[in-house]
Order: C-alpha cells, then structure tokens, then sequence
C-alpha cells in the first residue's frame, strides 16, 4: 500500500501544530464535532432539494465514545459522508483556500490561531493524537473508504466495509509526558464538560453511552448499572436562547467556531423581532477583516435557518455590499422551507428582513461611535472604507444613512472626527468644509495650499484612502456647507484688496504667462498667487476632477481619458517670481526652462510623475552650475 505524501504547505504546517506546545489542545473535539454537524446539514439540505435522498431526521446524530484500554476516542457522525476523492482533498491539503504566511517566531497565540483561521480544523485532532483513522461512506458513493495518518509523514487510504452513510473518525491518543496529560480526554466527565463548554448549540444530538447506576430493588436496596445514551448537549441553537442565558464568552466561541475566526468579535448584536415577518438574529462584526475578505471569492452573506434548519448557507441578499463584512445568522419561521432558492430571494419577507438588519447595524454602529469611540474607531479603520464605498455606490442612494458613520483626520484635532463634530466647531466666518487629499498624512501636511486655509484658522480634513474624495463629492454637501478642496484654484479665501493686487499683476504679465502656459502644454492656465506663504509654486485644478481623483482614473485598467483641468500658481511674493519676470524680458531661453522646472516642482510636490525626469534632471544641473 502506497503511502501519499501531504501536500509541502501542509505538511510544514502539521508539524508546527504537532510539534508546538499549545495552551488549548480541548478545541479538537469542537472542531471534530463542528465537522459532523456540517456532515449532517448538507445530509438533510440534500434530502429537501433531491427527492432520491430519504433521511428519517430522527437518525441524525454525532456519537462520541472512548476505550480506555486502547486510548482511543470515537467520533462518528451520520452525516453526508466523503468519497475516496474527498477524502483525498480534504484531508491531503491543509488550508487550500489562503496561502499561508510562515512567521519563524510565531508567539504561542499565534500558533493556535493558525488552527481556526484557515479552517483546518481537522488537523488540530493532531494535537493529542498519533494516529488518526477516518471510514467514510459518501451519500454519492457505493463503496466505502478508509484514510489513515500517523501524521506530517502522509496518509494511506484504502477500501472498508463500512455500510451506512457517515463518517467514523478514531483518534489513537498520544502517551502522557510529563507536562502533557492526553488521558484526560479517556474520561466521561471531561468530555461531556468539553461538549458542554465548546458544543452545546450544535443543533444536532451529541450522544454518548453512558453507564448509569439505577435502584433495582427498593425494598433490598440493590444497585444495578445499565448503559443508557444520553444526548449531551442542549440542541437549542445559541440565537434561539434567551439572551440572559448566555454569556458572552457563549456568543464568542460560537461566532470563532462557526466562522473559521481566532479572534473574538468586536460586536454582537442579537436580536428578536416579533410580527408582519418574525426573525431572531445573530450579527458579528468581526475585529479584524476576514482572512479572505479581500479574494475574489469572498462572499458577502449571513446564513439563513428556517426554524432551525439550514436552508442557505450564505444569502447575499441579507446584507448590503458596505456591511458584506458582517457575519451571522438569521432564523425565521415566516420562510416558506419548500420554496426553491430563486423564489426565496424574491421573497417580500425576505427583503423586509434584509432592511431591517441594515437598520439595526446602522443604529448599532452609531451607538457605539457614541458609547464607545475607541471601539469605533478600531472598527472603522478595519472597515470605513466598505462604508465609503456605501456612500458614493449607486448614485449615492445610501449617503444619508452612512455619512454619519464616516471618519476623516482632522489638520487641527490630529485624530479621526466625524462631518457632525467638523461642523459643529467651525468659527463663525467659515463657510465650506476644506479638504486636502494626498497619499499620507505628512504628505497632505505637506501642501502648500494647506498653508493658508490652516492660517485663518480653519481646520482641514485630510483624506489618504483614494475612496475619500469620491465618497465626499456624493455627499457635496453636510448641514448646508459645501465641501472644498483646498487644491481648487478658486478658494476665495483673500480680501478684496489682496484680490484686486494680484489680479492686476496678473493682468500686467499676461504675456508672460501666456508664454509659460504654451511651453508647459498641458496646463490651462498659469498664474501668480498670492495664497502661497512660503513655497513658490503649486498646482491648482479647476472644476470637479482633482489631482487625486486623476490618479484614482489613471490607475483603471481601462482609461478613462479623464484629466483634471491644471493650473500652475506661483507665488508672487517669492524671489522666484522676480526672477521669471526679469528672464522673460532678457533670456528667453532660460526662462523656459526655469518654467519647466518650476512645473515639474509642482507635478512633483502634487504627488504626479515626471514624464521627462532625464530632460529636468539636466535643466537643474545646467542651472545649478552656473549660479
Ligand atoms: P473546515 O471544516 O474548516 O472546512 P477541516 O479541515 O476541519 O476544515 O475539514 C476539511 C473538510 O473535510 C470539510 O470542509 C469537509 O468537507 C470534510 N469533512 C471533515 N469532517 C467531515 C465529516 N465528519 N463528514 C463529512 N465531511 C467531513
């Protein structure tokens, strides 16, 4: 019998689990027992869409039993059961779906959260194991098949005679050492306590037989002991319960078992909702971005239960894309379970759900901005950026619901503030909201026309997230101020006499701006400004695409001819200007070339390429040289 190797990523990552100490070796029965309800739902959801497959509810259940003598526990489910083919990829790869990042100097914690985080479950069983054997007999095939592993060395799989459809896993337990005790687990108390603690919500019997002592005779007062099953766990599913009877560390172990997370969430929300259409359900707002948020894959979705019974794993419709971060469950009697899948997303009951779970997580959220900001804080910086994309998706049609859950960094706090709390502390005079927007915090800082928005003391949002920008044109406006890039050209933030100076010195030298405008090409007007303090030149736009939301277009994959409208100003207090205005009228060549070098300055500090570096380079040597 051939022996198969593991695939290379899993077998690196078995003998981290086997060889590393962990603080929780418990979890293996969770995740055993977590595998055969899976086994056993997929079984029943069969059973309600392919009228071939008959299963009498009354026979699904997970069966656990130890054998002291041969330190072997037994995990047998009557679920749904793997082919020879599943058995093979299942249990041959660890951790197909994220490819694994190996960190040498994992802490401790780490280690195990490798275990929950990639949805390798099975393998944990490693942990207090030397052997571990797995007979399955597959609902889709006739024959049935035996997988062995002694671990990170391969596994054998080769036909058995196992008859009825499930999955029969025995654990051989590692030998006791000095600091670890495996026989434990050969214990009927420990393991009921472990099933108690990790399992209780399985919605299937958990039973184990389980030797009772009974009164025989009462008049002798004779004992006799009689094996009887007992089912182990309460079978209520944890949303059903009464929120007062459950703890919190309850709703944390069934939100990290159920979705593959080793952290806590950052929120539940529970809820019950009597009426037209009745539901309870169970959110999680998870604390840090599901490990496979970001793939293509991802799927946006909370579980739907009829009555307690599985009837999609995970409905998209439930949720808005800016929240397709959340996870839960939803639980409803008023879903008709026979109707096919297509009926059930058209379903009135289902959309009247659906809004008033977005409704719930709005109000939820807000609360906790206000309750708890450190909190929301943390959450937002994991996931603002879904609900920046909520406010300028479908033509802004949810603006109003989220732009009070939006963030941005203040010039003036030097932290995130909310538009409400911007507003709320503008000086009487100032009329727009400022905005600057640039790839960092320093950068943006950085801007010469922060300078003069900042001098009259008016605070500045700073956006870094290249969603901010378009997020802020869909709101256009918040409690009747406009919002205003402080790199527009036009913010009218000069006096009348300031204005009329500048426009006169302009209107002098139109010549020579005309002439700078023609050798740059591709800006649309060149002026002098009196805005800038220190620094001799920027770059302006004008109209409704800014430098920033260009870059944002630049970088689509199919281009969208999209320019910002340019304009080079410079600062008409600074020697630079005196200089230009002397070379226009003596040396012409020079004076084209410190024109293209003062606007590839600009280009430069607005954070856009250079398309002629070389050419540039040299004009700064010949001019550095000579001076
Ligand atoms: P996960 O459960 O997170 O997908 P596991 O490593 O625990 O990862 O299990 C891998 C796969 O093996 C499961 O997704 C399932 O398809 C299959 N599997 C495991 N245990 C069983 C079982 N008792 N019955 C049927 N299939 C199983």
């Amino acid at each position: 019998m051939e022996k198969k190797e593991f695939k290379s990523e899993s077998k690196r990552l078995l003998d981290l689990m086997i060889n590393s100490i962990y603080t929780n070796k418990d979890i293996f029965l969770r995740e055993l027992i977590s595998n055969s309800s899976d086994a056993l739902d997929k079984l029943y959801y069969r059973s309600l869409t392919d009228k071939k497959v008959k299963v009498n509810s009354e026979d699904l259940a997970i069966h656990l039993s130890y054998d002291k003598e041969k330190r072997a526990i037994t995990i047998s489910d009557t679920g749904c059961g793997m082919t020879k083919e599943e058995l093979e990829s299942n249990l041959g790869t660890i951790a197909k779906s994220g490819s694994l990042a190996f960190k040498e100097n994992m802490t401790k914690e780490e280690k195990i959260d490798i275990i929950g985080q990639f949805g390798v479950g099975f393998y944990s069983a490693f942990m207090v194991s030397n052997k571990i054997t797995v007979t399955s007999k597959s609902i889709d095939s006739e024959d049935s098949y035996v997988w062995e592993s002694e671990g990170a060395d391969g596994y054998t799989i080769k036909k058995a005679k196992k008859k009825d459809i499930g999955t029969e896993i025995v654990l051989s337990l590692k030998e006791d050492t000095e600091e670890d005790n495996y026989s434990q687990y050969l214990d009927e108390y420990e393991l009921k306590n472990l099933v108690k603690k990790y399992s209780d919500y399985i919605r299937f019997p958990i039973q184990m037989e389980v030797m009772h002592h009974h009164l025989k005779d009462e008049k002798k007062k004779e004992y006799e002991d009689v094996l009887e099953t007992e089912t182990l766990n309460s079978m209520v599913p944890i949303w059903k319960k009464n929120k007062n009877d459950v703890k919190d560390e309850d709703y944390d172990n069934f939100y990290m078992d159920k979705f593959s997370d080793y952290d806590k969430p950052l929120k539940v929300i529970s809820s019950s909702v009597e009426g037209m259409c009745s539901y309870r359900s169970l959110l999680f707002i998870p604390s840090h971005a599901p490990f496979d948020y970001y793939n293509q894959e991802y799927e946006k979705g909370l579980s739907l239960y009829s009555n307690g019974v599985l009837i999609m794993e995970k409905c998209g419709d439930l949720l808005p894309d800016y929240f397709s971060f959340v996870k839960g469950v939803v639980d409803s009697e008023d879903l008709s379970l026979n109707i096919s899948r297509e009926i059930l997303q058209e379903s009135h009951n289902l959309k009247l759900i659906a809004k008033n779970i977005d409704n719930k997580i709005c109000k939820e959220l807000s609360d906790m901005l206000k309750n708890d900001r450190e909190k929301y804080i943390s959450f937002f910086q994991t996931f603002g950026v879904q609900l920046k994309y909520g406010v300028y998706n479908h033509f802004g049609t949810d603006k109003d619901k989220l732009k009070d859950l939006l963030m941005f960094y203040s010039a003036k706090e030097e932290k995130l503030i909310t538009l409400s709390e911007y507003v709320s502390s503008m000086p009487a005079d100032q009329e727009k909201i400022y905005y600057a927007s640039g790839s960092s915090i320093t950068k943006v800082n950085n801007l010469p026309q922060v300078e003069q928005v900042r001098d009259k003391n008016y605070d500045i949002l700073y956006l870094t997230d290249y969603v901010d920008e378009f997020a802020i044109t869909a709101i256009s406006e918040y409690e009747g101020k406009k919002f205003a890039n402080v790199e527009n050209g036009d913010l009218d933030l000069e006096s009348d006499e300031e204005k009329e100076n500048i426009k006169k010195v302009n209107e002098e030298k139109k010549e020579l701006l005309e002439a700078m405008k023609e050798s740059i090409g591709e800006v649309s007007e060149v002026r002098f400004t009196n805005k800038l303090k220190t620094h001799p030149v920027c770059l302006t736009t004008k109209g409704d695409v800014s430098i920033e939301m260009q870059k944002v277009f630049d970088a689509m994959p199919n281009q969208t001819g999209i320019k910002a409208e340019m304009v080079l100003e410079i600062n008409e207090k600074h020697p630079i200007a005196k200089k230009i205005k002397e070379l226009y009228e003596k040396d012409k060549e020079t004076f084209e070339h410190y024109t293209k070098i003062l606007y590839s300055e600009a280009r430069m500090i607005a954070g856009l390429p250079i398309d002629n570096p070389t050419e540039i380079s040299n004009l700064i040597c010949d001019v550095i040289s000579r001076s």
